[in-house]
């Protein structure tokens, strides 16, 4: 473990009850001490951020228990048990398909709580398969729908895409499953003509496909399978246990994005859930920030967090924050403008 990181058993509260000021360690304020700061909520969304500490403890946890399962020391029924028990307390700051699917687990292991939650998922695939496929089938639909305002040529390729797609559903074979991205490879291969706006239509269309960051039956159907291709390893109850928390997990943000010359500096970067920070991309920060107008509050209670642990003197935060206050007020032509007036130290 890195020394340098905050103790998770000791308590930030500030209560320093036997210890002189002088043995208290300040952390600098870089991305590694705020990635291990208790109940740092994400400046995007407000969820809390799991600490990596913990994130990478349980993981690797989930990975002993499979272990110990696969070598029959762990008892299916106390491998779910121990996975769900150790879920819970993060349950509320899920994000939302996350959330649904955590529940219908639980609900199924309550039913069956012998069985383990790769068989569960398995059991709830087929009817998930149904409705996911629903879901795609719609979307091909409206997509081949929009062939009509295409050149004749173009049309027939659409039809033809669309078609593969529906049958690739409709078959239904393990061993060749629909895929999103090969289908949205397939759809950007039609020309665009400045007339043609149709084809974007279709492009935004296809986008839309479900996924299982955004689709219940998506993830259940992800989650339930191999992880690749049929003739690779299934995903097991560590993986799917894992897969719960990820969204959670601490990630870097470069609030400027590096693509479009943000700098590689502590003063553009923010720590972020790792949905946040999957989501947002390169998008420029305005346009972005217009689709996700929740960050305009919660880049403060990520401030408000900060400056807590700044006043208690654990963090040196006052230029960090002072510096991404600027940063912010730029990106957001002033939309954002942390208020800072609570910080008692500086440094
Ligand atoms: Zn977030």
């Amino acid at each position: 473990m890195n020394t340098d990181s905050i103790d998770l058993n000791q308590k930030t509260d500030g209560s320093s009850e036997g210890i002189s000021s002088a043995h208290v360690k300040v952390h600098p304020c870089n991305m590694e001490t705020l990635f291990n700061l208790e109940d740092l909520p994400c400046p995007y969304c407000g969820k809390k951020i799991i600490q990596k500490i913990r994130f990478e403890g349980m993981v690797q946890q989930f990975k002993d228990w499979e272990i110990d399962f696969s070598s029959g020391i762990l008892p299916a029924s106390e491998y779910s048990a121990g996975l769900i028990k150790t879920l819970t307390p993060f349950q509320e700051d899920f994000h939302p398909i996350e959330a649904a699917v955590f529940k219908r687990l639980t609900d199924a292991n309550r039913k069956n709580p012998e069985k383990t939650l790769q068989e569960l998922m398995t059991e709830m695939r087929p009817e998930s398969l149904k409705y996911l496929h629903k879901t795609e089938l719609a979307v091909l639909d409206s997509i081949e729908d929009l062939g009509r305002y295409l050149p004749k040529r173009t049309d027939r390729r659409l039809y033809r895409i669309v078609s593969e797609g529906r049958s690739i559903i409709t078959n239904n074979n393990p061993g060749r499953p629909f895929r999103r991205k090969t289908f949205l490879r397939e759809i950007n291969t039609l020309p665009i003509n400045t007339e043609d706006i149709a084809v974007l239509v279709a492009i935004n269309k296809a986008l839309k496909l479900p996924t299982s960051s955004d689709n219940p039956n998506a993830f259940i159907v992800k989650y339930s399978q191999y992880k690749k291709n049929i003739n690779s390893e299934i995903v097991k109850s560590s993986d799917i246990a894992s897969r719960f928390i990820l969204p959670s997990s601490p990630t870097v943000d470069h609030v400027h994005p590096r693509a479009l010359g943000g700098a590689d500096i502590d003063t553009n970067k923010a720590v972020t859930c790792f949905h946040c920070n999957n989501g947002k991309t390169d998008i420029p920060f305005p346009v972005w920030l217009a689709d996700n107008p929740q960050a305009l509050v919660n880049t403060q209670k990520y401030a408000d967090r900060i400056i807590k642990e700044v006043n208690e003197g654990t963090v040196h935060g006052a230029t960090y924050l002072e510096e991404l206050d600027k940063t912010l007020v730029e990106l957001s032509n002033g939309a954002i403008r942390l208020d800072l007036s609570q910080l008692k130290a500086r440094g």
